[in-house]
């Protein structure tokens, strides 16, 4: 027999459970479905454990700070296996929380594996299931095929399961969770190499930032070796051999692959774009009529509130009195090396190719908390202002809190500010974050370029 749903949610990860929950709460019948644990990446083994892995990875530099600041510590040693235990207990939490959440939510939880049966159908197993509205929101999963034999490294779900580190260790990529880990395992005991193609990590970031990236990794201990990636890798007895053209080979005992996601599309039957993505119009629609997408399977913007932002416009489209769109024009985000890296609007190669004749205002110091110990952290702001209309277009920071300050100046952003209204604003001192509005002289005029391009900013 077929159970009637008016919304069958394939996917309970973020986006797929906030919208599920949404639509309930709209007075929908929901059924929402997971093949593995309620929570998705970004609970189990993305941003949450790895944030908990970020905390434990800054003490190494608290400890050392306190000396300065008047404490005697004594030796202090990391135990990956403790941090796994907590991890795990506390991840186990977080999926009980979300389990609860569907439930007083009044969405059935169906376990098991997804699959479109024809239009308005899904079967998961041999149970069917029927709805009007389907969300695919299947998220994605690590790239293994990037490079021959890259299988055979770990993936930062694996790294996030360790309960023992390397001593020494490669990671290969340049993007945020390369560069999120090197941070971190530098910090806890491990001498890291970083290998990455481009001649700067974190491609598509403000050049400042990309620049800031690499020397605080450096300053950390990490090998940064831009403009090289292994063209193969293959097992050893001691760990892996990273073979760079022909003759070329270095030996690590452990490898962490950060080449990129992909969309996890298997067994959907829907047609792909290029990259591999379930292609999305601007109200989530997929080609099939009645199926919709969001997060990571659509490969536009993949972060988590992304995902729940666009999920929740959805089902207040479908459920609710007045359909509407999400705005995807400035999407704050943030790379948790030490110190952090965030940022909103866009770079300023994009503002000048979109057209804008740009003031820049930036600052790099060594904030009061660094300055007081001999600490050689550095903050460094930019903001990029419309020199015709004043708007302010975008905020780059790197530094300690950057994430919390960006995020709180990504409303003003998007209520429109003015660098006028940022002058206006009264500083709260002592504080880094006060420096954003006492930012008076114009570092560099900068022209927009000869030809706009089309890219949104
Ligand atoms: P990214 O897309 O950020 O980075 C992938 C990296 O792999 C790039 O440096 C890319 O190089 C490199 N790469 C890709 N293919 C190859 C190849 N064949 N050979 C060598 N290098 C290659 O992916 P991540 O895996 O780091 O993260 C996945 C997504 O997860 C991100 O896009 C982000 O949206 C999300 N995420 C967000 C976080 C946050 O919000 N803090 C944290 C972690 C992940 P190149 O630049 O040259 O193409």
């Amino acid at each position: 027999m077929t159970d009637h749903y008016d919304l069958i949610t394939i996917g309970a990860g973020s986006g797929g459970v906030a919208a599920s929950r949404r639509a309930a709460a709209l007075g929908a019948k929901v059924a929402i479905i997971e093949g593995r644990r309620v929570g998705g990446t970004c609970v189990l083994r993305g941003c949450v454990p790895k944030k908990l892995l970020m905390y434990a990875a800054q003490y190494g530099d608290a400890f050392a700070e306190a000396r300065g600041y008047g404490w005697t510590l004594g030796e202090a040693t990391f135990d990956m296996a403790r941090w796994a235990q907590s991890k795990a207990a506390e991840t186990t939490r977080l999926e009980g929380i979300y389990r609860k959440l569907l439930e007083g939510s009044g969405v059935t939880l169906i376990e098991g594996y997804g699959r479109l049966d024809g239009p308005q159908r899904v079967v998961v197993g041999d149970r069917p299931l029927s709805a009007p509205h389907i969300l695919i929101a299947t998220g994605s999963s690590p790239v293994i095929d990037s490079i021959p034999g890259i299988a055979q490294c770990a993936t930062s779900d694996d790294l996030l399961d360790l309960t023992e580190l390397p001593a020494t260790a490669a990671i290969i990529g340049g993007g945020f969770i390369a560069i999120e880990f090197a941070s971190m395992l530098a910090r806890l005991g491990v001498q890291v190499t970083l290998f990455f193609r481009d001649r700067a990590p974190l491609r598509g970031f403000d050049e400042s930032l990309r620049v800031a990236a690499a020397s605080a990794l450096q300053a950390a201990g990490v090998q940064v070796r831009a403009g090289l990636v292994p063209s193969r890798i293959e097992r050893s007895s001691q760990g892996l051999l990273l073979e760079f053209g022909e003759e070329r080979v270095l030996e690590f005992p452990w490898v962490l692959n950060a080449t990129g996601r992909r969309p996890n599309t298997a067994g959907l039957g829907l047609d792909l774009t290029p990259q591999g993505a379930v292609p999305i119009d601007a109200g989530m629609r997929t080609a099939l009529p009645g199926v919709y997408a969001i997060g990571d399977v659509t490969n536009r913007k993949n972060l988590t509130p992304v995902a729940i932002a666009e999920g929740r416009a959805l089902v207040e489209s479908l459920f609710g009195p007045v359909p509407r769109e999400v705005d995807l024009s400035l999407v704050p985000s943030a790379v948790f090396l030490i110190p952090p890296i965030a940022t909103v609007g866009p770079t300023e190669d994009e503002a000048v190719a979109a057209g804008h004749r740009l003031k820049i205002f930036e600052t790099d110091f060594r904030p009061m908390r660094q300055a007081f110990f001999g600490g050689q952290e550095r903050a460094h702001m930019k903001l990029l202002v419309d020199a015709d209309t004043d708007r302010v277009l975008a905020v780059h920071m790197m530094g300690a809190d950057a994430p919390e300050i960006v995020q709180s100046l990504a409303v003003a952003l998007t209520a429109g500010a003015t660098k006028a209204h940022f002058d206006r604003t009264i500083a709260m001192h002592p504080t880094a974050a006060e420096e954003f509005v006492l930012m008076r002289e114009v570092s560099r005029h900068v022209p927009p370029a000869t030809t706009p391009a089309t890219a949104p900013a």
